[in-house]
């Protein structure tokens, strides 16, 4: 029996492996105008020879500043650092500040490798399973980390910082010791009771589940949105720093909705928060649905509070990972203009790990 799964896991390991080969041309892709997120890898060996050939060509780029694995490029007293990396994102930034190129960097904030080997702050699947790439979202301790983080790219004369990871795996979790204590009192069950089953039996139930985890990502951003606030005062800046919060939208996942129920990520909210969010659009599935077909105008409908967000005055960015040629640019720049985004995102690669993430997000864990 064919099984569609599994054709999608082998086209995704084929796009994967493409990703690794493909030789990128930098101006073509430059020349779409996308905010343009690099790896220190991307650039190659030094920042300003990147920049003398391509400078004239980039508008808006980003530098990956704190990894999937954990690990900073800049030099973090906070963050285990990549030593080799760290003269490249100085002379990176020095660079773009005086030739007036707007400048942003990324983080990695819940998905972090070496953070989440310490069995205190893995997050737990329902089956009791620990994530070893995943924080639990539910921990001050870790939104201080995350805070002081921000602080550190704060103080760098940058205009935005873009937070991947920002929230739960999906609805089956977290069920770490800590989550169950806390949330279970809260709909009168006993903490070992609380299953996955149980929720799901339990609409009512299920619907606390989902606002409570909203909170805790709501709480785990404005302790990052408060350290942006911090650094305001400190670095000469047109605009305050701003944050730009990923929120995954997937087919498979139940789009905006699943966002907030599966991840726990309320636009509205965010939007009140910090203002940005960037869609990550079909992270899990391999093809972006074609024009005129259904799968396009449910994506379409699925998009629509792009008006309403826009009209609050926040900024909405449509960003899709391992984007390696340049005719697939356009194929979003298309759902963007029709779902009147203005700002396009995109990484060459996909993000470490994507096989065990993609398991791990549409498994029943
Ligand atoms: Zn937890």
């Amino acid at each position: 029996m064919p099984n569609p799964q599994n054709d999608l896991l082998l086209l995704v390991r084929t796009m994967m492996g493409l990703s690794k080969m493909v030789k990128i041309d930098f101006r073509e892709f430059f020349g779409k105008e996308p905010l343009l997120i690099l790896k220190p890898e991307d650039i190659g060996h030094s920042a300003r020879e990147f920049i003398s050939v391509y400078g004239s060509y980039m508008h808006d780029v980003a530098f990956v500043a704190k990894r999937a694995n954990g690990y900073a490029t800049y030099s973090s007293r906070t963050a285990p650092v990549e030593p080799d990396y760290t003269e490249m994102f100085e002379e990176w930034i020095t660079l773009l500040g005086k030739l007036k190129i707007r400048s942003a960097v990324t983080m990695d904030f819940y998905t972090d490798k070496w953070f989440a080997r310490d069995p205190k702050y893995q997050t737990i699947s329902a089956k009791g399973l620990p994530v070893e790439y995943q924080v639990c979202p539910n921990r001050e301790d870790f939104w201080e980390y995350g805070a002081e983080i921000v602080k550190e790219l704060g103080s760098y004369p940058i205009n935005e910082i873009v937070v991947f990871g920002t929230g739960f795996i999906q609805d089956r979790f977290c069920f770490c010791d800590r989550c169950k204590d806390e949330f279970a009192p809260s709909i009168g069950q006993e903490p070992h009771r609380l299953t996955y089953e149980y929720l799901v039996e339990n609409p009512e139930q299920h619907e606390a589940w989902h606002q409570w985890r909203v909170e805790k990502v709501n709480q785990g951003i404005s302790y990052l949105q408060a350290a942006a606030r911090e650094t305001d005062d400190l670095v000469d800046r047109e605009e305050p720093l701003k944050l730009t919060i990923e929120m995954p939208i997937d087919p498979q996942k139940g789009f905006t909705e699943g966002a907030r129920t599966e991840n726990g990520l309320d636009h509205s909210k965010i939007l009140e928060m910090t203002g940005s969010i960037l869609i990550n659009l079909y992270p899990w599935t391999p093809l972006l649905p074609r024009p005129g077909t259904k799968d396009y105008d449910d994506l379409l409908e699925a998009l629509y509070f792009v008006k309403e967000f826009k009209r609050r005055g926040g900024n909405v960015t449509l960003f899709r990972w391992g984007m390696n040629v340049p005719d697939r640019v356009d194929e979003l720049r298309r759902i963007a203009k029709d779902a009147d985004i203005d700002r396009i995102a995109l990484t060459f690669h996909f993000p470490e790990d994507y096989a065990a993430r993609r398991e791990s997000v549409l498994g029943s864990a």
